[in-house]
């Protein structure tokens, strides 16, 4: 169901404000309108995890899995059918409703799409007239059902990769190649970050918004895995550059330079701290127009990105986020050529209120409600502008957030029967611990000292920090390769926090920066546009291959990088040979 007659469902439900019934699996979605007394008949292809692209190899298919009562009401819907519904869902091939309770049970027994109807519900109060208009329908729907099957027999029995049958209803579905742009004569990708979205976000609220671009793009299933440490400066450019904090030398929010000892704090704006090649550097390098409403490194001056006044806002946290999405749309009133291809769009939420009541409150409920608000409006103004398909909206975060409290504290102090921790040593306590040693104290000698005080037993929550030389860190992290981090790294579990002494203060809250391969560090990738399928769930990927997967929509010359080349072809639809 695309086009006026769904969007026009879509926003009557949300005036009504009505429950949606999502098919969450298979990212159809359902609208209940109980108002209309004959509803038309739709149909619906369910877009399912299957539908790749023959080439490149899609991601191995998940098991089939019943679309359970939890799934859908994480998606804000229940289910079916009693005499009360006016409608019931028919796809002969996947929907089972269930009679003895009210699940609805999709199941995959093949591997074509299948036409989804909406009918009115024979139980619903029925009048003869609903009778002959589904018996209609039903007769209408088993021709179609023939001519597709008929159809996928003849073109499977003359093609090696049959994945999709080459003939559907509605093209909407039939996702093999990229769609053409219609009215932009050039791709343009923008690059949206939400701070601190932990992944699991989106189901706190309905966030119709979000799950809008989920329904209709291509999502990392179980969300974006940060780099470590899973802070804000180090991985918004690692997103941008492709690269490794190591590599990009953004190593912490702030740290200090080896050499000279000067210090980097999140408003150096200096280019040698800032390393690599941000996206908006190898856009305009290659003759095109970038725009920045805000992302770490964007104010720097590198290579060929000067940061125009026009197109590249210096950072002020109290610009309204209205007013950034507004500054976003009107770069699509411009003449053609001079719409940036490439855009960031900045928001604080919800990593602000995080910090401060950790992620499971309700003020964080409303923060994932505003940053939806800000997506509709976005969406709605691209809508209005005729762009909204053309246009490529990445939506990431940085990193996740997990709750802290007073009881989960590890003091360095304690280690003092083993080794005084001079507070000059360390250069940010927590959930990084990072320490250099004067010169003269080596660091080995340091690592032991602090491991053999954590695991006597005799350290409050010892067991749960462990130190390492950075070169002994696992490898994964990929922490080592810069003078900049300091030689001694601390890897606290996650919820706990490290600090030098006890206080008096209670503290109970969220942070961040933890173990990248901790769960709740995750954060969002949602992809939706002319190369992103629509209704694909791919595996979980590190935010370095962000870079490349934008340099491959844009299709310019990306500067090398810590993704891997093939990635994007693992996730975006080709484009028509
Ligand atoms: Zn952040």
């Amino acid at each position: 169901m695309e086009g006026k007659e769904a969007e026009e469902l879509r926003s009557r439900a949300r005036k009504k404000g009505e429950m949606a019934w999502r098919a969450v699996e298979y990212k159809t979605t359902v609208y209940k309108d109980s108002k209309q007394p004959n509803p038309p008949v739709y149909f619906i292809h369910l877009d399912s995890k299957t539908s790749s692209p023959p080439r490149p190899p899609p991601p191995p298919p998940p098991p089939p899995t019943p679309l359970t009562r939890q799934v859908l009401s994480l998606a804000g819907g229940s289910y079916l059918p009693s005499p009360n519904t006016p409608f019931v869902l028919l796809a002969s091939h996947y929907i089972f409703p269930s009679s003895s309770s009210s699940e609805i049970h999709i199941e995959r027994t093949q591997k074509q799409k299948t036409p989804l109807l909406i009918l009115p519900n024979p139980h619903h109060k029925n009048t003869t007239n609903s009778i002959i208009f589904i018996s209609l329908v039903l007769v209408t729907c088993i021709a179609l059902s023939a001519a597709s099957a008929f159809a996928f027999l003849f073109f499977s029995s003359s093609s090696s990769s049959p994945s999709v049958p080459p003939t559907e209803i509605s093209s909407a579905s039939l996702q093999t190649t990229a769609r053409p742009l219609t009215k932009l004569n050039h791709s343009v990708v923008l690059l949206i970050s939400s701070d601190g979205f932990r992944f699991g976000y989106q189901f706190k609220t309905p966030a119709p918004n979000i799950h809008r671009l989920i329904a209709n793009g291509t999502e990392a299933e179980t969300g974006l895995i940060p780099v470590f440490p899973t802070l804000t400066f180090p991985n918004h450019y690692s997103i941008v550059t492709g690269l490794y904090p190591a590599y990009h030398g953004i190593i912490n929010n702030h740290f200090a330079d080896p050499k000279t000892g000067e210090l980097f704090t999140m408003a150096s704006h200096e280019p040698k701290w800032w390393l690599g090649e941000p996206l908006w550097e190898t856009v305009v390098k290659q003759g095109l127009k970038a725009s920045t409403y805000f992302w770490p490194g964007s104010e720097v001056h590198k290579g060929s990105w000067t940061c125009p006044q026009r197109f590249c806002m210096f950072y002020n946290g109290s610009v309204p986020f209205d007013e950034r999405v507004d500054t976003v749309l009107s770069y699509f009133d411009l003449p053609d050529s001079e719409i940036p291809v490439f855009m960031t769009l900045y928001f604080e939420d919800p990593d602000h209120q995080g910090h401060k009541v950790g992620p499971d409150d309700p003020e964080i409920t409303e923060a994932v409600a505003g940053i939806d608000r800000m997506i509709g409006k976005l969406i709605d103004g691209l809508e209005q502008r005729g762009v909204f398909e053309d246009v490529t909206i990445i939506m990431v975060g940085d990193h996740g957030m997990v709750g802290t409290c007073d009881k989960k504290l590890i003091f360095l102090d304690d280690l003092a029967p083993w080794i005084d921790i001079s507070t000059e040593w360390v250069q940010s306590y927590t959930p990084l611990l990072a320490i250099r040693p004067p010169p003269g104290l080596a660091p080995s000698a340091v690592v032991a000292k602090m491991n053999e005080g954590l695991q006597s037993g005799k350290v409050q929550n010892g067991k749960h920090l462990k130190i390492y030389l950075k070169e002994e860190l696992p490898s994964r992290l990929h922490y080592t390769e810069s003078d900049r981090i300091p030689p001694i790294i601390g890897m606290v579990d996650e919820g706990f926090k490290v600090e030098q002494k006890r206080t008096n203060k209670q503290e109970c809250g969220g942070a961040h920066g933890y173990d990248n391969a901790v769960f709740s560090m995750r954060t969002i990738f949602i992809g939706h546009g002319p190369q992103f399928a629509r209704g694909r769930k791919v595996p979980s990927f590190e935010n370095v291959q962000i870079y490349n997967l934008v340099t491959s929509i844009l299709n310019i010359q990306g500067a090398p990088n810590n993704g891997s080349v093939s990635f994007p072809s693992t996730v975006l639809l080709p484009n028509p040979s």
